[in-house]
């Protein structure tokens, strides 16, 4: 698997629910970006052939959030899909298993993409019930062989547990940074990427929000 060369460490999550709004702001942010995260808004909004538009117009890397959760069959049709529109990664659940995720591993390795696990998600709803088999998600990472990893900005100490589980040769991205309360400094201690969505893109300004980031990683 590929390991990913995040520009300043900001994968930029675009959950806009408009191609052109996302295209704008795509256009005034890629000089300090190359990656960017694609979920269902958008895609539910204007399609999965829009990764493309991205691709194309910005050269970016793409991972698409799908938080892909089903049985290994279903799972497999997803992730071919999405890998034949465009995405170089896909986000894949832990929690279902992991025939669930090999399904999706073994569709990476036909289109020559990548998966990340996610093991925990940074919203106060993940302590009721993900937390708890986090460890165990990150330990059938490791089992199956997988080097990319989503782990939580908001929680250090979870993070801190992930990254020691997962090894310091795994690739962490790390989601709750700025709205959801993560710091990116302390969060880059354990993760190698952050994921920033709404504190840039819903910012009156967005182009000073990424650089004040970059300013407070350095
Ligand atoms: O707007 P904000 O910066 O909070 O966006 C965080 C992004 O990361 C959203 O797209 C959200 O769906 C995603 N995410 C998350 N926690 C995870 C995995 C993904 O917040 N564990």
């Amino acid at each position: 698997m590929i390991i990913m060369e995040v520009e300043n460490n900001i994968i930029l999550a675009m959950d806009q629910m408009n191609v052109i709004e996302a295209y704008d702001l795509c256009e005034t942010l890629s000089k300090y970006i190359n990656t960017i995260k694609i979920g269902y808004p958008l895609t539910l909004s204007e399609g999965l052939e829009s990764i493309n538009v991205f691709k194309e117009n910005f050269d970016f890397k793409i991972i698409c959030d799908y938080k892909v959760a089903d049985i290994p069959e279903t799972n497999s049709k997803i992730a071919k899909l999405t890998f034949e529109a465009g995405a170089d990664s896909l986000i894949v659940h832990g929690f279902v298993g992991s025939d669930s995720v090999e399904a999706c591993i073994n569709q990476a390795k036909v289109y020559d993409k990548e998966i990340f696990l996610l093991t925990e998600m940074s919203h106060p709803g993940a302590k009721m019930f993900l937390q708890n088999v986090a460890d165990e998600i990150a330990k059938m990472g490791v089992d199956l062989g997988i080097k990319n990893y989503v782990a939580p900005s908001t929680r250090i100490a979870r993070l801190s547990t992930i990254r020691n589980i997962v090894g310091d040769d795994s690739f962490i991205i790390s989601p709750g940074v700025g709205t959801q309360g993560g710091d990116p400094k302390e969060t880059l201690k354990y993760a190698d990427a952050l994921i920033i969505g709404r504190s840039i893109y819903e910012s009156k300004d967005p182009e000073l929000a990424i650089k004040e980031i970059i300013e407070s990683i350095k």
